[in-house]
């Protein structure tokens, strides 16, 4: 019992949030909590308030002061909870407040206050809940929708606007992840950039800290695991300047997944794309002088309703300066519902291949030559399939199915002069393992090396 995490519940209000307990409480309890009598026994207390008229709202006002003075770690929630600024006025200290109905932000708090604890014999699931990824990666999901309006998407029709997770339950499942053996950690949402804007960047307490909702303080809070972390879906505001240095001071991974789409203005702008009118050929200059080792993937769209031969040649002279290291395109293609379909002057159909084609020609040669760069240096790879002779791993400047990997050959009969230097025991060697791996060769996508002396 000592080591069982303790609740102390309190109650107020109508039959409404006393429902809205027995809720709370259930769950609690699933999750292996104990509810305790005692304000002193409790690892911390969740009052349920209400504010239904002045007499309640005192009621609830000096429930929550005597929680606070008696145990100090509060949580609370209910129709007062409404009122946040009232409570926060008068009790700043207080954990987490929360509404009625909202049990998903009672459990955070408690969560991100005093974990649930894993029981081995009892738990149908593990503690970081039943993942479809390896063993070693998990993908890290911050928000749901989008408040952009692409002409050519149709997402936030189907999935609604930017809504965020709170910092703290997002930082609570990192950690579970780290703590079941995820290595490499990829974030995703529809635009990571815009993390928190729809909380209003609301501050939430995590290892005794608090951090904002935001795209900079997640980055560094993950920076704090140890393990490797990957952006996704960043677009290139101003403020994701701010997290290069993460980067190189190796916090988080150098890597960004940046949707550019195209790099004409007017392009951009019938794309309704955010950030359009960032410089970015300036923007990426920048970032590599602070991070020299940072990596760039790009999506990009060829052959926009209006593109004309100027603009997609523009696109091609922005590939020349920007040299991204790995990109992916389309031709356009309408998409049912989207407001691009509307747009006059389409490119014909053959035009859009042969554009792509082109394109796909210019960045081919300069992704290669990226990686010729790289032979010669030794990489930190984390390993994702060990055979006999030979590994397969990435390195920071490759994310799992979309980019390229590292091929190791292991023991004596590797490619290369050099791949009869070998430190390490194959046999002794496993998925999610990190390894200093020299680089030998380098082909259009994959680097080949063997294991570091
Ligand atoms: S393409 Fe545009 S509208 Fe669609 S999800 Fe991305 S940012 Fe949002």
């Amino acid at each position: 019992m000592s080591t069982v995490p303790k609740i102390g519940f309190v109650s107020l209000g109508c039959p409404k949030a006393l429902v809205d307990s027995e809720r709370i409480l259930t769950q609690l309890r699933a999750e292996g909590y104990a509810i305790v009598p005692t304000y002193d026994s409790a690892d911390v207390v969740v009052v349920n308030t209400c504010g239904f008229i002045d007499a309640a709202v005192e009621e609830s006002l000096e429930a929550i002061g005597e929680a606070l003075a008696e145990n100090g770690k509060v949580v609370v929630t209910g129709c007062l909870g409404a009122r946040a600024g009232l409570i926060r006025e008068k009790f700043p200290q207080v954990l987490s407040i929360s509404g009625p109905q909202d049990y998903q932000s009672v459990l955070d708090a408690v969560h991100a206050q005093k974990p649930p604890q894993h029981d081995p014999f009892m738990d149908l699931v593990p503690p970081a809940g039943l993942k479809l990824t390896p063993r070693h990666y998990a993908y890290l999901k911050i928000s749901e929708g989008c408040n952009h309006r692409c002409s050519f998407c149709i997402i936030p029709s189907l999935r609604g606007d930017l809504v965020s997770r709170p910092i703290d339950q997002v930082l609570v499942e990192a950690e579970k992840l780290a703590k079941s053996g995820v290595r490499e950690l990829l974030v995703i949402s529809q635009d990571t950039s815009a993390y928190g804007v729809d909380l209003k960047y609301a501050p939430r307490e995590w290892r005794g800290q608090l951090r904002q909702t935001r795209f900079q303080d997640l980055a560094q809070a993950l920076g704090e695991l140890g393990i490797w972390v990957r952006m996704h879906y960043v677009y290139p505001y101003p403020h994701v300047d701010k997290v290069l240095p993460l980067m190189a001071e190796g916090k988080i991974l150098p890597y960004l997944d940046i949707p550019f789409q195209h790099s004409n203005p007017r392009i951009l702008k019938r794309m309704k794309r955010p950030a359009s009118g960032e410089k970015n050929i300036e923007r990426i200059r920048a970032w590599r002088a602070i991070c020299p080792e940072l990596t760039l993937r790009s999506t990009f769209i060829v052959g926009f309703p209006g593109e004309t031969e100027r603009e997609f040649e523009e696109l091609l002279d922005f590939l020349d300066e920007a040299q991204l290291d790995r990109v992916g395109a389309f031709a356009y293609s309408p998409v049912d519902g989207a407001a691009a379909n509307a747009l006059p002057d389409p490119v014909p159909e053959e035009v859009r291949q042969q554009r792509l084609q082109r394109f796909m020609e210019k960045q081919a040669a300069i992704s290669a030559a990226r990686l010729q760069h790289k032979v010669g240096s030794v990489q930190r790879v984390l390993l994702d399939e060990v055979g006999a002779s030979v590994a397969i791993g990435r390195s920071s400047a490759d994310a799992p199915e979309i980019d390229g990997k590292v091929t190791i050959a292991l023991g004596r009969k590797g490619r290369g002069r050099k791949a009869a230097i070998t430190r390490a025991d194959a046999s002794v060697l496993q998925p999610g393992d990190f390894v200093e791996v020299r680089i030998v060769d380098a082909d259009e996508h994959d680097l080949h090396g063997v294991l570091a002396a």
